[in-house]
């Protein structure tokens, strides 16, 4: 028989989200129950430096803040499970998750904080030669082009921090953006326009990702300029995409109402989804902000209003109407 475990909330994600979510339930004694995902800590878990957290005066490592914001919650009294929800149905109270681990969680509230995850070009060629030039991440994958030359697609601010990054390691660092203006925030660009290792193509898309050898490894990117349609080709040794994410939110297809990318919908300055009792922080809500500290914000309002839920739950029903 499988295990089953109930809690007044369940978090769902361990990003900046989830663990403020969790040390504002825990700090309410509502011993909240979360459950991981497959990557413990989220998104900070592949950077390097994060130099816009408040409360520290040098640049912290993304890993580092997200141990600390791990064992805060736990310190405070969350339940951590290393499981990832596989299916939920919000349609029966308690509120009903199923793990991978078969573990089924039962819950007054749930707090959905699954943040998102990387988008790719979509291309053939991309898919085919992932692991083998073609990479997501440059804090994981800069290190192997050391001397060589490489490319960044993308004009937001993870395109220019990946390309800042792979300055350290490999000897050309070509951006490549689809417009003429990038979106990343202004000190970002002016560090990438300064550093003499960066150059940029503007008004360019990557039309396949050329790869040669056996076992195939990438050689280069045939590029397509958008306002022409002319192709050129630019030999490179790997290519990182930096091009947005998408959220996490396959499991809750059909079980709360979610936008047409994907997104959570919420209620305007709150985390309230479509099913009173389920909340959404942090960026599976968050397409515009998608910062760890609006994500933290987010999730302490979550884990306010599942305290308030909960609270007016409990009140006698002419009350509670009341309240509502
Ligand atoms: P995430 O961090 O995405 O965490 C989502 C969590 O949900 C993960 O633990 C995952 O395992 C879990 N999960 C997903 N699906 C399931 C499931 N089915 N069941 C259980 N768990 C699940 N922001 C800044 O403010 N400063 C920076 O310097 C900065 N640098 C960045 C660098 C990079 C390379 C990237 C990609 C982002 C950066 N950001 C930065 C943005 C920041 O990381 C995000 O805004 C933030 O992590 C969002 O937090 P979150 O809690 O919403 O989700
Ligand atoms: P983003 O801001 O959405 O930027 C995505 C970029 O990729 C855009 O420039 C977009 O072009 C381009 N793009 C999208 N689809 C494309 C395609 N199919 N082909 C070519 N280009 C494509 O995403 P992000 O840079 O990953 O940032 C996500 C969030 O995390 C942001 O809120 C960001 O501020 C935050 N973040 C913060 C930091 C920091 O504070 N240091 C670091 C990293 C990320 P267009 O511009 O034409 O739309």
């Amino acid at each position: 028989m499988s295990d089953q475990i109930h809690t007044a909330v369940l978090i769902v994600g361990a990003g900046p989200a989830g663990y403020t979510a969790a040390i504002y339930a825990a700090r309410a004694s509502l011993e909240p129950v979360l459950l991981t995902g497959l990557q413990p800590g989220g998104q900070l878990m592949i950077t390097t430096d994060v130099e816009n957290f408040p409360g520290f005066a040098q640049a912290i490592q993304g890993p580092f803040l997200m141990e600390q914001m791990q064992a805060q919650a736990e310190h405070v009294g969350t339940r951590i499970v290393h499981d990832l929800a596989m299916s939920v149905d919000f349609s029966q109270r308690p509120f009903r998750v199923v793990g991978d681990s078969g573990t089924v969680y039962t819950a007054d509230t749930v707090v959905i904080a699954t943040g998102a995850q990387a988008r790719w070009l979509g291309l053939p060629s991309e898919h085919r030669l992932q692991g083998a030039g073609v990479s997501a991440c440059a804090t994981c994958d800069g290190f192997f082009y050391r001397g060589k030359r490489v490319a960044v697609v993308g004009g937001g601010n993870t395109a220019v921090e990946e390309a800042l990054y792979l300055t350290h390691h490999a000897d050309r660092v070509t951006l490549i953006h689809r417009r003429d203006t990038l979106r990343a925030e202004k000190i970002m660009q002016r560090r990438l326009f300064e550093h003499p290792k960066v150059d940029l193509i503007w008004n360019a898309v990557v039309e396949e990702v050329v790869g040669a050898g056996t076992p195939e490894v990438v050689t280069g990117l045939r590029l397509r300029d958008v306002p022409t349609g002319a192709l050129s080709e630019l030999p490179v040794d790997g290519v990182f995409i930096a091009i947005g994410h998408m959220p996490n939110t396959t499991v809750f297809r059909g079980e709360v109402e979610l936008d047409d990318e994907g997104y959570v919908v919420t209620r305007p300055g709150q985390t309230v989804t479509s099913v009173s009792g389920v909340f959404a922080a942090g960026d599976v809500q968050d397409k515009h902000w998608r910062q760890a500290v609006t994500a933290a914000g987010t999730g302490c309002i979550a884990a306010l209003e599942a305290e308030r839920f909960l609270t007016i739950q409990a009140a006698p029903t002419h009350l509670r109407s009341a309240a509502e």
